[in-house]
């Protein structure tokens, strides 16, 4: 395959409720396109990352400038695009380069992404992540709201000061709800008897309670709740994930093939979660219809058995830069079965949203 240019376009994509984040709120959020052009198709890609604000400018200035210095030359080269460094950002866009020229190559060969990846299933199931509320009956409205437009298994954000009672609130309201919930890191090993008082709700799992780095951490948690744990930001990689696993850090996966580098250790991570029977399930990035694509393609594959991150188009985007995603009437997404990633960005919608382009190629 001739690859003759690649895009880095900039697009803010205005979100369809403010995003709150520590570090304050946001209307839109900047994302990272990658295009990868050749004489007949363009494959495309998204780089992961759910920062906004200049925390996410940072993370994508970070990516751009490690694409322009050695992932884009080297796709336009014909090379390989070698392993990436383990660091979240190069990881990102070591899986927006891969995904983007797979891309490309699945278009030219018209085969959907779901085929190529081993895909068994032509639907997934939807879940619906919440954040942190301004109060408890603000939470409230939001989970009925959720379960109103037909998510079956919803997420809540919690952090210390935020947990036992919102939580409480919410499966009192709505015992039969597959509920779950990810600390994203915010609490320390000393929490341990705070969260095992999470145990009485019978929460599917508690995403991420410890610090990424504190694996020991969440083995000694492991014994100490009976919710299982799922592990998310510590596992950046197939070795990271296995020696998890192996000391019982976690007994549930949440995959993110940005978080590991792309689609190709993905793919390991799945296969090692089937020979281990353990419970898998597709994390998200705030991703537009391209992201959302290849997750919801990995999604379909078979050892995902839980419910994904992998909500409609709607609970994001005022518009998405795709064909929108929307639930189907068993609160599922159809996989999509189109060459390649099966989707692209709708021409009007991105240039509405672009910021900046730049199209480099091999003569540059
Ligand atoms: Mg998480």
């Amino acid at each position: 395959m001739t690859i003759e240019a690649v895009e880095l376009r900039r697009v803010a994509m205005p979100l369809a409720t403010p995003l709150r984040t520590a570090h304050g709120t946001f209307d839109r959020v900047e994302k990272l396109l990658v295009g990868v052009q050749t004489p007949d198709v363009v494959g495309w890609s998204e780089l992961g990352t759910d920062q906004a604000g200049d925390r996410g400018r940072e993370v994508l200035d970070a990516a751009d400038a490690l694409l322009r210095r050695d992932l884009v030359p080297d796709v336009l080269a014909g090379a390989p695009i070698g392993r990436p460094s383990p660091f979240p950002v190069a990881l990102a866009a070591h899986a927006a380069v891969e995904v983007a020229v797979l891309d490309a190559e699945l278009r030219a060969a018209g085969r959907s992404l779901a085929e190529h990846l081993g895909a068994e299933r032509d639907r997934v199931d939807s879940g619906v992540v919440v954040g942190i509320a301004g109060s408890t009956p603000a939470l409230l409205d939001e989970v009925s709201h959720r379960i109103g437009e037909g998510y079956r298994r919803v997420k809540l954000k919690i952090e210390p000061g935020w947990d036992h009672e919102p939580v409480a609130a919410a499966s009192e309201q709505h015992p039969d709800l597959a509920l779950q919930v990810d600390a994203n890191g915010s609490y320390t090993r000393a929490d341990a008897e705070h969260l095992a008082g999470l145990d009485e709700f019978d929460l599917l799992m508690i995403e991420q309670p410890l610090p990424a780095d504190d694996i020991t951490g969440h083995v000694e948690l492991a014994e100490q709740l009976r919710t299982p744990i799922c592990l998310d930001e510590t596992l950046t990689s197939f070795e990271v994930t296995k020696f998890a696993l192996a000391r019982g850090a976690c007994s549930v996966v949440n995959l993110k093939p940005s978080r590991v580098g792309g689609l190709g250790v993905a793919r390991r991570i799945h296969d090692l979660c089937v020979e281990r029977g353990v419970a898998l399930w597709c994390g998200g990035l705030l991703e537009t219809g391209i992201g959302r694509a290849v997750n919801v393609a990995l999604a379909a594959l078979p050892g995902f058995t839980l419910a994904g991150d992998l909500s409609a188009s709607n609970r994001y985007w005022e518009t998405d830069l795709t064909v929108p995603f929307v639930l189907d009437d068993d609160g599922r997404l159809a996989v999509p079965t189109g060459p390649g990633i099966g989707v692209e960005p709708l021409p009007d919608v991105l240039e509405a949203v672009t910021t900046s382009r730049e199209i480099l190629s091999g003569t540059d």
